[in-house]
């Protein structure tokens, strides 16, 4: 009896749901992927079609398949030996041979546009940004607007100095003061930090793990390099550098020439068959600080 009264009510929530979303469409377009909007679609109009005890069990099989990447919502990890590296945590299935790209010194230039290539070439990245260019209102509405394309936003100090060479409270002025600045315009502390030039500290390193953010140097970049201040050779030699291999983190920056070279950067790197990773999927807590949290 129980199970019937569910299965009606079920049932005609869905079809009241099938009703109300094939006209609404789904404006939340976080993440375009039209594929799953269209299996979304075509499972609730078919559990529509047969109104018996079997849709229920449809239903939950359908539920189970998108669910799941919300269940284990990391799939990879920097590695700790080598903190430019990204790489499949263990015990998660996930494509190895991915590609991370970043882009430092953000947002003072062309990081909107850069972004709006990225989003026109479906490929994720993250910017780090420099906490002096988002004391401005300019600088905080573009960097609010790169956020609202979906990208991850890194923290990469303050005013961009050689932390080595600061004292211990310097250290933390210029990495803190830039995830608060963060934090207050898009609403989140960012996750990802890099050091300028990547020179960290013990001190940086303790603190940046105690703000939940994870380190990341990089694996190549050339885009500052002379000879390389220009698309062509620069999208030449990102894709075809030897230094490209599974997990490779790749360094760009905000600049013209950066903003012109990377969609060819892009497709490059797809004819490589590399998987540009989504920044989302890099886990930056450890696990034993979740736990940590948890009981606190
Ligand atoms: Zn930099």
């Amino acid at each position: 009896m129980k199970r019937t009264l569910a299965t009606l009510f079920l049932a005609s929530s869905l079809i009241l749901t099938a009703c109300d979303t094939s006209d609404a469409e789904y404006d939340t377009d976080e993440q375009t992927e039209p594929i799953e909007d269209n299996s979304d679609d075509t499972s609730e109009g078919s559990a529509d079609m047969n109104e018996d005890n079997d849709t229920n069990e449809d239903t939950d099989d359908e539920d189970e398949l998108i669910d799941e990447p919300e269940e284990s919502s990391y799939l990879y990890e920097v590695n700790e030996n080598d903190i430019a590296t990204i790489q499949v945590i263990e015990g998660e299935e996930a494509n190895e041979r991915v590609a991370l790209l970043t882009y430092d010194d953000a947002p003072d230039n062309y990081a909107v546009d850069i972004a709006e290539v990225l989003v026109e070439n479906d490929a994720p990245a993250i910017f780090f940004v420099n906490g002096m260019f988002i004391e401005s209102e300019e600088g905080q509405a573009m960097l609010r607007e790169i956020h609202e394309m979906g990208f991850a936003i890194g923290n990469h100090t303050h005013t961009h100095q050689s932390l080595p060479s600061l004292s211990e409270e310097e250290q933390t002025e210029e990495i803190m003061k830039t995830s608060d600045l963060i934090e207050e315009i898009i609403g989140e502390r960012p996750r990802f930090f890099r050091a300028p030039f990547g020179q960290n500290t013990d001190h940086v390193k303790e603190l940046v793990k105690e703000d939940g953010m994870v380190l990341m140097n990089w694996t190549y970049g050339y885009d500052w390099e002379s000879g390389y201040m220009e698309a062509e050779p620069l999208a030449d030699i990102m894709v075809n550098t030897e230094l490209l291999r599974p997990g490779a983190n790749l360094l760009m920056h905000d600049r013209s020439w950066t903003l012109e070279a990377t969609p060819q950067i892009i497709e490059g790197l797809r004819e490589k068959e590399y998987e540009l990773v989504d920044p989302d999927l890099i886990r930056s807590v450890t696990p034993e600080q979740s736990e940590s949290e948890e009981t606190d």
